[in-house]
């Protein structure tokens, strides 16, 4: 059985200041029951980390800490970058890796999500792995085809442990902030595929473990629908992710 998991990604929005309001608010919202439930993650910018972190452990609220991004060696000569263990050192225990957007405005392509996926699970932090089509590419219908391969370029070479805890988002770059969300059979294809594929290449076992989470404009309106396909293990969150009230009505989807 796997636990539902609802990670919001607030992308270059919040200071720190209105960060903290934005996590105490959610903190609010929820209750103990709804964390039995579902895995809630908040991925602030890095400037507001730390600030998130102190509300969170402060008052002891159960959500856990999220980062965007993350370069892959430990230390060094990278100007503007942060590290693995610098994550790790503020409680940051989920990064998410080969967002559309890092992948198309920053150039990062499957070798460096994947080396920035292995970084993590070095320091004991788990990848929300990012995969998706653009329009263009579904409309010529190879789908599937640039999922899987974005799929075993981020995963190949793991061992089916290591997969079975990870978590996958299939995020159609079509939908992304779009308002135009994928249909839930749509999400639940894609989602299935994926699933199919790591059974080919890990296992079963290793396939009903696995959590993949749909991205692209996630809202209290259309997560019910979402979340009633067996596949489909919750959401990575943009936009609806920066309005409290927004987010808790997610994570509690069945209400
Ligand atoms: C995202 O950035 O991962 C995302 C899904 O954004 P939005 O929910 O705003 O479409």
């Amino acid at each position: 059985m796997r636990k539902d998991l609802m990670a919001g990604n607030w992308k270059m929005n919040s200071t720190h200041l209105e960060a903290i309001q934005m996590v105490q608010k959610l903190g609010y919202r929820l209750d103990p029951a709804d964390y039995e439930r579902v895995d809630v993650v908040v991925c602030p910018p890095f400037t507001a980390l730390r600030s998130v972190q102190t509300v969170i452990e402060s008052d002891y609220l159960p959500i856990e800490l999220g980062a965007q991004n993350v370069h892959w060696e430990e230390s060094g000569a990278f100007t503007g970058e942060v590290s693995p263990p610098m994550l790790a050192r503020l409680g940051v225990k989920w990064v998410i890796v080969g967002h559309s957007e890092r992948r198309q405005m920053f150039g990062e392509d499957d070798k460096v999500v994947a080396r920035k996926l292995r970084a993590v699970l070095e320091h004991q932090m788990t990848p929300i792995v990012a995969v998706g089509e653009t329009l263009e590419q579904r409309e010529e219908g190879i789908t599937e085809e640039v999922i899987g391969t974005q799929l075993h370029g981020a995963l190949d070479g793991l061992d089916a442990e290591t997969v079975a805890s990870l978590v996958v988002a299939y995020e159609p770059i079509w939908a992304i902030g779009t308002g135009r969300t994928a249909s839930d059979d749509q999400a639940a294809e894609a989602i299935g595929f994926l699933r199919g594929r790591v059974a080919e290449a890990w296992g079963e076992e290793t396939s009903e473990r696995v959590r993949i989470l749909y991205g692209g404009s996630v809202n209290p309106g259309n997560i019910a629908g979402l979340m009633a396909k067996r596949d489909i293990d919750g959401g990575l969150v943009g936009g609806a992710s920066l309005d409290p009230d927004k987010f808790a009505a997610l994570v509690r989807y069945w209400m």
